[in-house]
């Protein structure tokens, strides 16, 4: 034993174990765990073991959940899911209040439980996962008291399937559980392989509690049972993990008419420019890279500093990681615990020796590994290239890249060359700069000055393959519950092109209108010259242009020019529409003739009069919020255009429902290319001309006749649209929802809608995603 000279000389940390007493004869009385279906634990049935990653220790049994058992857990969370709703928002509030009080209550059991199941150290429990797991159930309860207040003409969706990874294991359930209830859905919950204890001992609990039986259902398994609960009968599917599985769960559900919320993986960019607070930009990499041993979809796994100061900060890094405390997690002075499993590790294992066999130098802390468990020693990779696979790849361990750059626009490119935007940190002293970069970023969070901060209140979750959807605060509520229902139409029939095809050179004589493709502000043929007659009732109304791939992507391509439009402030953009709306009633009659000789109804065109003046008046007040979560912290929501977005119409309302998509997608900013109504593709060319009369500018709004579903498919598949809306037939939009889980892109498919019924914001909502910025504030 040291005495207390040697202490105060070398002034090392004595061992302060947390007790695991509690946990352990818990852990010992149970020994093996069945599944929480219908307000009951069934008796455990054939499974697999779960293991401390600090020991390799069995920790527990669980049940292996079978297709029929998810089936069971769906089932009465259906029959569970009417009471539910119909209890009163206060009613569903006192429950999330009460599982709130006693997950507080049971705070220290929890985060033991949480330490020998996930390999985490205990001062990350403490002040990480169970304070925001029991803030998740408060900041809930308050939503389920208001939220009918707060969203009039919602419902909950009805039963929500969540499917959770294992890195934050009661965090991520009070993450999904805790809108799901408070919007008034039930739920069936899959925690991962590796990490079910925490969630059973969530669902005894809400036993205890008398939770009404199949409120809440927990089925423990591998990724066939997800696998099942993923095409069961829910109504939602809310998903955090890979993108991989997150890829395969767009396919599944693709065309249920599913919900679906996905928070993948991310490779998030740390920027420390050169006027950085250089020691709190190094606690940040601490908080960045070494959090759960950088198991987190957020790391700040590439770090890129400004040239002058690299040295410096690495020096310094390299200094401090050394001083992590790496070992026990369950002793208090412990910075770096375990990896999740033995594959894990190995997995990062192998990842970083191919980044170093790539070009990288790693360097790694010199503090010994324990014997046992699963432990990687904190590093940085230098030297990395840009093309190095652990600066593409996610880590998922205590690793981080770190490059340099000269310029903050060299920075933005450096940081933005990810398939992945999910977060970003910047460190600068300099509050225009940081500003400025941050609404660069392509990031669903940036934090300034700070990183790895969330709370229940501030939405989070990712742009491109990050994933689609926000979890937290009132979009992430948002996302539990449904629009009221509008009266559906039933989609009218696509022309049948092949029927009379009209290969240039057509006879332009015979028939006295010509419409021609809209792209880059310019009427243009198609690129394979090729057209086709509008007919009703036998009677030629015109000749349209049949746009293809090629046409596809040369509006995409236009559209990405008419980045200005992006940029321009909400009132310029509003000043546009006014004129367009103006221009609109100027030819009011035109329209309405135009409308009248297919047999479509001709008060479409005051309704889209009235809708462009609406889009003109949303224009600039598409708003964030600033939300309460930390002290000295300014949170503030943003809503962003898509960028360059897809929309595939209906063959109904040929004027309004191409108005009611384009206007509002225009109004927050956003760049179009459009797919017009098949069965009157002139009022489109009309549309283009009042475009170009209105000052639009070119490339803003592009638009594409031709076969829909084809033309939609070259949409979903192009890796530079954003987000793709399709209102056509229920089938098209499984096959544009299958067609966009390549690249993860955002759809929205509101097919069957009456698009004179339609509530301007619900579309306006679509038609930004969330960036969520954190800005510390202090002397
Ligand atoms: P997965 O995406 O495989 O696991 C997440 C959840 O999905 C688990 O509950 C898993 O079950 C389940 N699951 C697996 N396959 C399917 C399927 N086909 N259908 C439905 N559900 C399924 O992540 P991993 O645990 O395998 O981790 C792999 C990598 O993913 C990590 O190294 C990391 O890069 C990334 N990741 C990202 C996370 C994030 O927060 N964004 C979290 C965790 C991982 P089970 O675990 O039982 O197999």
């Amino acid at each position: 034993m040291p005495s207390v000279n040697d202490i105060l000389t070398t002034m090392e940390y004595g061992p302060s174990p947390e007790a695991t007493g509690e946990v352990s004869a818990w852990l010992k009385a149970r020994g093996r765990f069945g599944l929480l279906i219908d307000g009951a634990m069934t008796a455990p049935g054939p499974g697999f073991a779960t293991q401390n990653p600090a020991t390799g220790e069995t920790l527990a049994e669980a049940t292996q959940a079978t297709a029929a058992d998810v089936a069971a857990a769906v089932a009465a969370a259906r029959a569970a899911a009417p009471g539910w709703a119909a209890l009163s928002g206060h009613e569903r509030a006192k429950w999330l209040y009460a599982i709130a009080r006693n997950l507080q209550k049971r705070e220290a059991f929890f985060r033991v439980l949480e330490v020998l199941d996930t390999g985490k150290p205990i001062r990350e429990t403490r002040d990480i996962d169970l304070p925001l797991a029991i803030r998740h159930f408060y900041h809930h309860a308050g939503w389920a008291e208001l939220s009918t207040d707060d969203f009039p003409g919602h419902a909950p969706l009805g039963t929500v399937g969540a499917i959770i990874p294992w890195n934050f294991p009661l965090l991520m359930l009070a993450w999904k559980v805790a809108p799901a209830l408070a919007a008034g859905n039930t739920v069936v919950l899959k925690p991962a392989e590796e990490t079910p204890l925490t969630a059973l001992a969530f669902a005894e609990m809400c036993l205890e509690l008398g939770l009404p039986p199949g409120v809440l259902n927990i089925v423990t398994g591998d990724g066939t049972t997800g696998a099942a609960l993923a095409t069961s009968a829910v109504d939602k599917i809310a998903f955090t993990g890979s993108t991989e599985v997150g890829r395969s769960l767009r396919q599944a559900t693709a065309g249920s008419g599913k919900a679906l919320t996905l928070e993948l993986g991310g490779k998030s960019p740390f920027l420390v420019f050169a006027d950085a607070d250089l020691d709190a930009a190094i606690e940040g990499v601490v908080a960045a890279v070494w959090t759960n041993q950088g198991q987190i979809c957020s790391a700040g796994s590439r770090i890129f500093v400004a040239e002058t100061v690299a040295e410096r900060f690495t020096d310094k890094l390299i200094a401090r990681f050394d001083k992590l405390r790496l070992g026990d997690p369950l002793d208090k002075g412990t910075d770096i615990g375990a990896v999740i499993s033995p594959a894990q590790r190995d997995r990062i294992q192998s990842l970083v020796a191919r980044g170093v066999a790539a070009g990288a130098r790693l360097v790694h802390s010199s503090a010994p590994l324990p014997a046992q468990g699963s432990f990687v020693a904190p590093g940085l990779l230098l030297e990395a290239q840009p093309t190095n696979p652990c600066m593409i790849e996610e880590i998922f361990g205590p690793i981080a890249t770190l490059a340099t750059f000269r310029t903050p626009s060299e920075a933005v490119e450096l940081a933005n060359a990810s398939r992945y935007g999910l977060a970003a940190s910047i460190w600068s002293e300099n509050v225009t700069l940081a500003q400025d970069v941050a609404a660069k970023l392509v990031a669903g969070t940036v934090w300034i000055n700070s990183h790895t901060l969330f709370d229940a209140a501030a939405p989070f979750g990712g742009m491109r393959e990050s994933g689609f959807g926000r979890e937290g605060g009132r979009e992430g509520l948002r996302a539990y519950l449904r629009p009221a229902a509008t009266p559906a139409l039933t989609e009218a029939p696509a022309p049948d092109f092949n029927a009379a095809p009209c290969p240039e050179p057509a006879q332009p004589q015979a028939i006295d209108r010509t419409a021609k493709l809209y792209i880059g502000g310019a009427q243009k043929r198609p690129d394979g010259g090729q057209s086709w007659r509008v007919t009703h009732q036998g009677r030629e109304i015109g000749l349209a242009p049949l746009g293809g791939r090629k046409d596809i992507r040369n509006a995409v391509e236009a559209a990405h020019k008419a980045a200005g439009w992006s940029k321009m402030t909400g009132h310029a953009r509003a000043q546009v529409l006014y004129f367009l709306a103006e221009n609109l009633s100027l030819r009011a009659a035109e329209f309405e003739a135009r409308l009248a000789e297919t047999g479509h109804d001709p008060a479409e065109v005051a309704q889209t009069i009235r809708l462009a003046f609406r889009a003109a008046a949303l224009a600039d007040k598409i708003a964030g919020e600033v939300i309460q979560t930390k002290p000295q912290m300014l949170t503030l929501t943003r809503p962003e255009p898509w960028g360059v977005l897809g929309i595939a119409c209906a063959n109904r309302q040929p004027l309004l429902g191409l108005a009611a998509l384009v206007l509002p997608a225009i109004a927050a900013g956003n760049r179009v290319v459009a797919i017009p109504a098949m069965v009157q593709p002139l009022v489109a060319a009309d549309f283009a001309q009042v475009l170009d009369t209105s000052d639009v500018p070119g490339g803003v709004v592009n638009l594409i006749c031709g076969p829909r579903d084809d033309l939609a498919k070259v949409l979903a598949q192009h890796d530079d649209v954003a987000a793709l809306w399709y209102a056509g037939t229920p089938e098209g939009a499984a096959r544009v929802e299958r067609d966009s889980a390549a690249n993860l892109k955002a759809t929205w498919c509101p097919t069957g809608r009456d698009w004179a019924a339609q509530d301007l914001r619900e579309t306006l909502t679509q038609a930004t995603q969330t960036k969520t910025i954190w800005v510390p504030y202090g002397m």
